[in-house]
């Protein structure tokens, strides 16, 4: 049975089941035509540091903004030192990079491609101020361990751009360390309809300075203390985030179905599936499996309709921008999954039959080898 064409992301889908609240929305944005702040931006803010768990979410124009102001808040600059996982998007790496620090990259562990937490405690040095978890595919790296064994003035910055919902040990995701920066991109699991961002902290102190840095460093119209930047989440965006928030939990639990339907129809094939621990509550930004002969893989798949994809085909010190970083070989957990990984069509509203085909497709093309 052909259930294809499907897509890696569907977000028509999405838009779909909140159309009409999105509409009503900005037709009061435009109504009052205030479009940089205001009522709509304070709602989300508040409504999005309630469901986290912190105490305050600061809205910016995207994510890598928001990782880099959580940075440049804790005063993290240039002769400084951030630990970063190889395997990421390039975003945590430019975001340390842009913040003026330099960048000490580390390994992931196998199976779940999360921080290896060894490996970062051994990184540290006298000139290490932050680690960056990243909660890579919608599961959360074990921050409560980094908390534990770090020196206890290194600061712990989340990625929490994948992970919007995802809990470990009970405490979402971007709650767990000192500040997080989330990205509300349109594919995320909470994602805007154009680039939106947002810090989460418990912390007053650097919520205003993020506030700060973010708006041309002025405390007050025309008065300028520090030189920022212009990053604000666009009220538009936040009427959109607002509608989708309410359903996050409801499409959270859907793509947690869809995985567990993955896994069972992948359990009689010859591919690695995700490996979860315990204690996480992942939210399956992303599926991602392990094959052999993945670029012949990946080719049938697309070539048969399947939006299958590689997050990320090339760990960061292997990219041209981060040459510097390392050399092949120096982190080779994340460099052998990056030539095995495969991740495979899921969002909220994948129907049962749809999963069905994609396995179908995939069971051709592992016995086509
Ligand atoms: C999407 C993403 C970001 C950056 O977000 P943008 O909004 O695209 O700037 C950062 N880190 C990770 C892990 C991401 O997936």
């Amino acid at each position: 049975m052909n259930a294809g064409p499907v897509p890696l992301v569907d977000l028509a889908a999405q838009h779909a089941e909140v159309a009409a609240e999105v509409a009503e929305g900005w037709e009061q944005v435009l109504a009052r035509t205030a479009f940089v702040g205001g009522p709509a931006v304070a709602a989300f803010e508040a409504e999005y540091a309630a469901y986290s768990g912190v105490e305050h979410v600061v809205g910016v124009a995207n994510g890598t903004d928001a990782l880099e102001l959580a940075l440049r808040a804790l005063g993290i600059g240039p002769g400084d030192e951030c630990i970063v996982p190889a395997n990421t998007f390039i975003a945590t790496a430019e975001a340390v990079a842009r913040a003026g620090a330099e960048i000490v990259l580390v390994d992931c562990e196998p199976g779940t491609a999360l921080i290896d937490v060894d490996a970062a405690l051994a990184a540290v040095t006298e000139r290490t101020r932050a680690v960056l978890p990243v909660h890579l595919y919608g599961q959360v790296a074990d921050v409560a361990r980094l908390r534990a064994e770090l020196p206890a003035e290194v600061r712990i910055v989340e990625d929490a751009a994948q992970s919007q919902g995802a809990r470990r040990d009970g405490r979402r995701a971007g709650a767990i360390g000192d500040i997080a920066g989330t990205s509300f991109y349109p594919g995320k699991n909470l994602g805007a309809y154009g680039d939106a961002g947002a810090v989460l902290t418990s912390s007053a102190e650097l919520a205003d300075r993020v506030r700060l840095i973010g708006a041309h460093g002025s405390p007050r119209k025309y008065e300028h203390t520090v030189v920022g930047v212009n990053s604000r989440l666009d009220t538009l965006q936040a009427v959109v985030l607002s509608a989708k928030l309410r359903r996050l939990d409801a499409w959270n639990a859907l793509r947690r179905e869809a995985a567990a339907r993955y896994d069972a129809l992948l359990a009689d094939l010859p591919v690695v599936t995700p490996t979860v621990t315990p204690g996480n509550e992942p939210v399956w930004h992303l599926y991602v499996i392990e094959v052999d002969r993945r670029a012949e893989v990946l080719a049938h798949l697309n070539a048969n309709g399947v939006g299958a994809g590689i997050h990320y085909p090339t760990p960061v010190h292997l990219t041209e921008a981060f040459a510097t970083l390392g050399k092949a070989g120096d982190f080779p957990v994340a460099e052998a999954m990056a030539d095995r990984i495969l991740s495979l069509p899921l969002y909220p509203q994948i129907t049962a039959e749809q999963q069905a085909w994609v396995i179908e497709v995939l069971r051709s093309a592992l016995s086509a080898g």
